[in-house]
């Protein structure tokens, strides 16, 4: 099991291969935190040549089909994923929710689907602004985790090594408002609770991520605070300039 704080960039719908350059940065610098998991998960069309490009941070997909082949134009199957260099996908972020109409029970195919071809998963969660402000965050995501988590003995045999779960919180995804300490805590013990109840004692081992505007100056706070295993980062991981100090603030001493 890895206990190693877990950071991620997802690119999201930006980049071409000139982007490449800030991977190869990044993964410089990740190489000196050993004790830090770094990862990025650009557009599908860079996954083979970030592959290639980098060799201390994972590399993984930003969605995967829940099957494994046929006529489903434009998707993309998690064993494409792999085969093209992937170690992880990320499924069930707010934006293909909103966007694509992903409901829990899709999301949790999804991630079965992930587990059982042998990539990680990196699963979201998080309440809307409505939902915050009404007083029913911690209601919604216990049901959105309670939907989307992966079952069945093939699927969870990856458990907790290669399951994570990012909250992100709606409101607080690209727009520089980030979630309080607190709150993040809060929800953080409502998904671990909601895992143990899942999976028993491995459970307590899958890494709980935040998302959601953490920059340079936020990260510290964020990555201290009880129960929060690293960070899911979007905008701020498209520069090695931008995304390195987040990894610093992990807090594991770099090595020459
Ligand atoms: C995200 O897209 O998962 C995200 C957290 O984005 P940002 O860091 O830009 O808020």
């Amino acid at each position: 099991m890895s206990t190693r704080p877990y950071i991620v960039g997802n690119w999201k719908m930006n980049g071409t291969r000139a982007l490449l350059a800030e991977a190869r940065a990044i993964d410089r610098s990740a190489a000196r935190y050993p004790g830090i998991q770094v990862a990025l998960a650009p557009p599908a069309t860079l996954i083979a040549a970030l592959r290639e490009a980098v060799s201390a941070i994972g590399v993984g997909g930003q969605d995967c089909h829940a099957e494994a082949k046929g006529a489903f134009t434009g998707d993309i199957a998690a064993v494409q994923l792999k085969d093209a260099g992937a170690d992880f996908v990320i499924v069930g972020h707010s934006e293909r929710r909103a966007g694509h109409g992903e409901s829990d029970a899709i999301v949790k195919a999804k991630a079965e689907a992930a587990l059982e071809c042998g990539l990680g998963v990196i699963l979201c969660v998080g309440e809307s602004l409505a939902e915050r402000d009404g007083g029913h965050a911690e209601t919604i995501v216990a049901r959105q985790i309670d939907g989307s988590l992966p079952q069945g003995d093939a699927a969870t045999a990856g458990v907790p090594e290669r399951l994570a779960v990012a909250y992100e919180p709606v409101w607080a995804i690209g727009t520089g408002r980030v979630a309080a300490v607190e709150d993040v805590v809060a929800m953080h013990a409502v998904l671990r609770e909601r895992l143990i109840a899942a999976y028993g004692d491995a459970g307590k081992d899958v890494r709980i991520l935040y998302g959601g505007s953490v920059n340079a100056s936020n990260a510290a706070a964020l990555l201290e605070a009880e129960g929060v295993g690293g960070a899911l980062v979007g905008g701020a991981s498209l520069t090695a300039e931008a995304f390195l100090p987040i990894v610093a603030a992990a807090g594991d001493e770099p090595v020459d």
